[in-house]
């Protein structure tokens, strides 16, 4: 598993979170069922985007395998919760309304573009209050 190569700092996935990884049993499958912090989690969900968006950039065939990865982890991110959702290029969030948004996995979005049918909802991003949000594009 790509996750628990050589450790390299600011490439890799911190020690704790590799002993949470490293702890979890495996199913016959072989994927593990990972119990570990929030903090943890968080940094294991950094680590499978930017690793998704670097492999899905050099066309790597395991591309897919990291985003789903990254997107089964911020599934279960209890503090992610339901997106807020919004129509316009506007950040939803209360008391926020900043419209410096961006879509937060251009590299992943880009790259998955031919295989996945189109996408009814987007992930942005928030510079001003760093937090993600849907967009659904109107029609
Ligand atoms: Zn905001």
């Amino acid at each position: 598993m790509l996750a628990l190569g050589p450790y390299r700092e600011g490439y890799s996935l911190r020690p704790n979170s590799r002993a949470a990884i490293e702890r979890a049993p495996k199913n016959p499958i072989g994927v593990r069922d990972v119990v570990c912090t929030l903090e943890e989690a968080r940094d294991m969900l950094a680590y499978f985007r930017s690793l998704a968006d670097g492999l899905t950039m050099v066309g790597d065939v395991k591309a897919p395998a990291c985003f789903r990865a990254f997107e089964k982890i911020r599934h279960a991110l209890p503090t992610t919760g339901p997106l807020p959702k919004t129509r316009k290029k506007q950040c939803p969030r209360d008391g926020c309304n900043s419209t410096d948004v961006r879509p937060a996995t251009p590299g992943v979005s880009a790259g998955f573009g031919g295989a996945l049918p189109p996408a009814l909802e987007e992930i942005w991003e928030c510079a001003a209050c760093q937090r993600p949000f849907l967009l659904t594009p109107s029609n």
